[in-house]
Formats: C-alpha cells, structure tokens, sequence
C-alpha cells in the first residue's frame, strides 16, 4: 500500500526544520520573519536530490512506470546542479528504505513526500515528512539529507518528532502505532543512516511539553537564546543578542598581565567561537548595504584588487601555439583527489576499483581542537605542543 502526495515544500512559520532553533530561542521565529530568505545553491541541490530520491521511491512503491521514470530522471540528471554523486547517494537511501520494508511479515503502509499537520502541538504549523512507513504497531519516519555541513543525528531530534507527530496524527486512526522509529540518511556524512526510537507515548508527551513553548515562540516572546543552534538561523549575522555575546570576550576575559593560563586560553576560545565566520558574513552584509546606497557608519566599498584574464582563450592560446609555445607550459595537468573521483566515478565503482584494490589508503586526519563536550574521542597521540604550534604559553 503506498501514498503519494506531492506536497509543496512551504514552510510554516514554526516549521518543524527549524524547530531546534525556536525552541531554543522562542523570538528568533518572528524576528526571522521580518528578514528575507535567501535560497543557497547548497539548498537548491538539496531540494534536486530530494526530487531524485523521491522518484526513486515512487518507481518502486507506486509502480511508476519505467518509461516516464526514465524520462523524469533523464530531465533531473540534465540539471544544471545536477551532481553523479546524487543518483549514488538516493540508491543508498532507497536501499535503506527497502531494508525497513522488508523486515515487516506483510507490506507496511508507505507514503512518500506527506504533508503533515502540526498544528496539534504548533500554531498553523506543518512540515513535509520524506518517508513514513507503517506497520505491525511501528512507525517509521526517515528524512533524507543532501548536505555535508553540519552532521544531522537523529537522536532527540525536534525535526524528526515533529513529522512522527504529525504522521502519528494523520494514520494512528486507521493503524495502531506503539513504537517510534526515525532516521535520517545522510550519505555525504555518514555510511549508515542515523537512528533513534522513542515509544508512542513518550512521543506525544513530548509533544504536549512543548506546546507553552510553541505558543511563546509563535506569539514571538520570550528571551533571545544564543546557541549552536544560530547557526542556521537568518538573524544571525545582525541578531543583538548574539553580537553582544560573540564581542564580550573583550569586556570579560580576565586578561591579566603578562599571560594568560591555560584556563582562560579555554574561556576565551569558547567565547569567541564562531567570531570569524560571523565577521566574514557581517562584511559580506554590509557591503551589499552600501552597494545598493545604505549607509554603514565608518564604512565605505572600495575597488578590490584587479585580475587579468584572457580576452578570448582559445583565440590567446592559438596564437600562442603558432609563437612556438608548447602545449605543455599552458596547461597544468592535475590528478583528482579521492573524494573528486568519487564524486566522478560514484561510491561503488570508486569502492570498487580504488578501496577494495588498495589503490587508496585512510590517513588519520590532523588534531584539531574541539569543545570538551564534542562526541568524537579526544586524540590519543601526545604531540609536543612546540613541534606542532609553536613555543607553548608561559615556557
Ligand atoms: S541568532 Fe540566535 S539568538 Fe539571535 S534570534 Fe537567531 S537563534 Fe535567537
């Protein structure tokens, strides 16, 4: 039994995307609201993959016929965004859809792109769900994520237990759901998909908690809360809060003469996470104001450094070639590195001829440093601080 909706992707004002984000900080939707929203390219392809993936599914769920799959896919693939990497990274996640299925003793239910309603638990809220899957008392509700950012786990994820909410709301009628289960595929991070199972009941306790805070968040009260969580957030470049927070290390580090302690290296570290990044897109930002004739105070857009470039390249290079030039001074001939290949050749085959050969070996990535909290384990090899960094504070 499968269902195809094909549902716009809209997004409610609390969407349940950025659920981890209002949540935390309840205003952030509304304030968001009142900034534009820009659509990256990193996006674009998401949404491209996510159109792949789902006709993959709706080719083998709905019976949709090899012929117009073939004609729809060519199209996709014909896309200017298009990457070989795609058709490698749906297989996985169509793969790992039918693994689902068939550990259930009869066809489960399974229906593709779900709009499903929120609004139970989030004002006028509602969210699209990639893939729901039910049966023998189980839900399953798995997403799929093209990026390679930022790691999506599932676990606790408020994403995630919106749509099994929603999807809990819109088939728990018409079969009996006992077990939660979500995950989410993201191929560019992780070889498996990220899994998490909560009960029925603990789902929708979950929800009915944070129903006060939806309702503060959509009301746009409360306290602006700063967090991993601004990352994703529109204000984040402008946002008061964050700003006072990313430039007190200087009002508050105790920077006592004439060294600072390990302590306070790490005090102020944590302070300033992020400063770069958020500077380099502040710059970004006001730039673009004063291009289209805002005013920055103190600031103004300059010409930046020129560049040279050919008029004509094969025009340039031909008359090169007849001056004598050899080809081999005007081109720089480069191997592709393994992740490059891979993304040419697709996973199994770059596996295949490469992994599986020998060809390619794993080399442990460098140290680097990471909060205390971070889930990977610490490095084990001591490196003297001075080989690697330079002469250590206070030697
Ligand atoms: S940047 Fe952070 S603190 Fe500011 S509104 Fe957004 S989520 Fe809230």
């Amino acid at each position: 039994m499968t269902e195809i909706a094909h549902a716009e992707r809209a997004h409610a004002l609390l969407s349940a995307s950025g659920a981890h984000r209002w949540l935390h900080c309840t205003p952030s939707a509304r304030l968001e609201e009142t900034l534009p929203d820009t659509e990256s390219e990193a996006a674009k392809k998401g949404t491209l993959a996510h159109e792949i993936a789902e006709l993959k599914l709706q080719k083998v769920f709905s019976g949709l016929p090899t012929r117009k799959y073939n004609a729809e896919l060519k199209k996709y693939k014909a896309h200017e965004l298009y990457e070989s990497i795609m058709d490698d990274h749906t297989d996985a996640y169509l793969d790992y859809i039918q693994s689902i299925v068939h550990t259930f003793p009869t066809p489960p239910f399974v229906a593709i792109e779900r709009k499903v309603d929120l609004s139970d638990y989030v004002p006028e809220s509602f969210g699209t769900s990639d893939c729901i899957i039910i049966g023998a008392g189980k839900l399953y509700v798995i997403d799929y994520k093209n990026g390679q950012g930022v790691p999506v786990p599932a676990e606790d994820n408020s994403q995630m237990k919106l749509y099994a909410l929603g999807a809990f709301k819109a088939f728990s009628l018409l079969f009996p759901i006992q077990e939660v289960h979500v995950a989410i595929v993201q191929p560019k991070v992780w070889d498996q998909p990220s899994e998490w199972s909560i009960s029925a009941a603990d789902l929708l306790a979950w929800g009915e908690s944070i129903k006060p805070i939806a309702a503060k968040a959509f009301a746009g009260e409360g306290e602006y809360v700063i967090g991993e969580h601004c990352g994703f957030c529109r204000a984040r470049d402008t946002c008061r809060a964050r700003v006072e927070q990313l430039l007190s290390v200087e009002d508050k580090a105790p920077l006592k003469p004439p060294l600072i302690s390990w302590d306070e290296v790490g005090d102020v570290l944590r302070r300033a996470d992020g400063i770069v990044s958020w500077y380099k897109s502040l710059k970004e930002k006001a730039l673009a104001e004063v291009l289209k004739g805002g005013d920055v105070s103190g600031w103004k857009a300059v010409e930046g450094r020129g560049s040279r470039e050919y008029a004509d390249l094969d025009k340039a290079f031909k008359h090169l070639k007849e001056k004598g030039i050899e080809e081999a001074v005007l081109y720089e001939r480069k191997p592709l590195t393994p992740p490059q290949l891979e993304k040419e050749l697709t996973k199994k085959v770059y596996k295949e001829l490469l992994e599986e050969t020998g060809h390619v070996i794993s080399k442990p990535g460098a140290p680097t440093l990471a909060p205390a909290d971070d889930k990977r384990p610490a490095f084990s090899d001591k490196v003297k601080p001075e080989d690697a960094f330079g002469e250590p504070i206070g030697s």
